[in-house]
């Protein structure tokens, strides 16, 4: 039976309707690769460091983890919309990905993502800073070596615009931030959550677009990765992590988009949060055409799931 379900801050509207046939491990990537820690052609590898453009940032020498300049850059300095388009890569291995790493070894990686973006957003004109990752083609990568992305640009994209509006006016309505109070909802309504502890909420939302898909949260409420210290980063390394070992353990080695929503400044309204979104599902004629979304697998199910108990 088909379930209607309104996003009330994007709008978006999303059908549920289970696909009880499928059992989560039937979930298979096509994409098939050469498991190898180093590759030739790979301007990623370790030793093919001149084959990328210039370094913006390294962590640890001998490096472990790499941002450089995007070869490729989808904005630069030049045309209407300008920015900067960097690449993090995340490790020294070729195949090993971020579920694959330790801990410690990923939280040198989220260190990056945060170092880049207070460098980026002290650049004159940047508006909005995204750090996001592709993870396999069916998710939009284009090199297997591991790594992410972060785009500056200067201006704000309408989309975050209307979210943080949207947050502005339910803070005067209730004076209170919009996620916090989701939070405390979604705690009390038990169902849909993935992970908590003292630190952090992992749920599934409940007008998910995607099978599977996920939000990481601060149970305290802050609006900017920036402002995050040595221990804050460990803590939010250590429960992204584990978000992405659910999905892959539970689920399977499928594709996925991690996108962060943060801000420059912390203010009162704004939450920042982290989505996880399994490319499992790929959104067709009848989605572009209606604007309707259908998601196969209930955030309730999901988080079941991914929790390991189903
Ligand atoms: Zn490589
Ligand atoms: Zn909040």
């Amino acid at each position: 039976m088909a379930q209607l379900r309104l996003n009330d801050v994007t709008r978006e509207q999303i059908i549920v309707v289970e696909n009880r046939s499928k059992r989560p491990k039937d979930y298979k990537s096509y994409e098939v690769v050469e498991r190898v820690s180093y590759k030739e052609s790979c301007p990623f590898c370790v030793g093919n460091e001149e084959m990328t453009p210039p370094e913006v940032l390294r962590i640890d020498d001998p490096w472990n983890v790499r941002v450089v300049e995007n070869k490729f850059p989808i904005l630069n300095n030049e045309g209407e919309v300008t920015g900067y388009h960097y690449v993090v890569i995340e490790g020294r291995d070729h195949s090993k990905n971020i579920h694959e790493m330790e801990v410690d070894d990923f939280e040198k990686v989220v260190k990056a993502f945060i170092e880049v973006s207070r460098i980026l957003y002290q650049k004159e004109g940047v508006k909005y800073v995204q750090v996001f990752k592709n993870y396999k083609k069916e998710a939009g990568a284009s090199l297997e070596h591991p790594h992410s992305q972060i785009i500056a640009i200067n201006r704000m994209p309408d989309r975050i615009k209307g979210l943080i509006e949207m947050e502005k006016q339910f803070y005067e309505k209730h004076g209170e931030c919009l996620t916090c109070s989701k939070i405390k909802d979604e705690i009390i309504n038990k169902e849909r959550i993935v992970y908590l502890d003292e630190c952090f909420l992992i749920f599934c939302p409940y007008a998910s677009i995607f099978p599977y898909e996920m939000a990481v949260v601060p149970i305290r409420h802050r609006s900017s990765l920036l402002s995050l210290n040595e221990s804050d980063i460990k803590a939010l390394s250590r429960v992204l992590h584990f978000a992405i070992k659910s999905l892959i353990e539970n689920v399977g080695d499928v594709a996925y988009n991690m996108f962060f929503e943060f801000i420059k400044d912390e203010v009162e309204y704004h939450h920042y949060q982290i989505r996880i979104c399994p490319r499992i599902s790929i959104h067709a004629g009848f989605e572009l055409a209606t604007g309707f979304y259908t998601n196969v697998v209930s955030p309730e199910t999901a988080a079941r799931v991914l929790r390991g108990q189903d």
